[in-house]
């Protein structure tokens, strides 16, 4: 580019590179990054709705053998069938709930609030919509509240 204005884009999306994706074991530092193209766009959108701050990986592609390291759950989004469907991510100086609020808004996503940041991924609910991590233990929406997050995480978070 000669004007001077050149930005750099992701490999995947205009601010998602493949390597955010990677699942981190050793196995899998050759293996082709798969990361659903529609995941990446709804990223982006939450990206957007936040204040265009960046949205940092914590997790997006997993392997069967990492999953299991890391506790997923065995049929998780994580590990790509054949492509990636979910990742969990976190925004500095944003809190996980209000992350999960903006990512109910743009809709077409699953959604589990944990201290460390959320799980996203667009599997439809099976039945859950939504859920929490409460230290090791999760507690799906299902047969608690599954149309609306905000209802359903005061109803977890009620006295904890
Ligand atoms: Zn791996
Ligand atoms: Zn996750």
């Amino acid at each position: 580019m000669i004007d001077g204005n050149k930005k750099s884009f992701g490999d995947l999306s205009t601010n998602f590179w493949k390597y955010e994706f990677r699942c981190p074991c050793n196995k899998c530092r050759r293996k082709k990054v798969r990361v659903s193209q529609l995941l990446t766009f709804k990223l982006e959108m939450l990206r957007i709705a936040l204040g265009n701050k960046p949205v940092i990986i914590l997790s997006g592609n997993r392997c069967p053998e990492e999953n299991e390291k890391v506790g997923g759950h065995p049929n998780s989004a994580h590990v790509p069938k054949p492509i990636g469907e979910g990742a969990d991510v976190k925004i500095k100086g944003v809190k996980p709930i209000d992350i999960g609020l903006a990512a109910e808004k743009i809709g077409g996503l699953r959604i589990g609030i944990a201290k460390w940041g959320v799980h996203l991924d667009i599997r439809p609910p099976s039945p859950s919509k939504f859920w929490v991590y409460v230290g090791k233990k999760i507690i799906y929406s299902a047969h608690i509240e599954n149309t609306s997050l905000a209802k359903f995480y005061k109803i977890v978070m009620k006295g904890r």
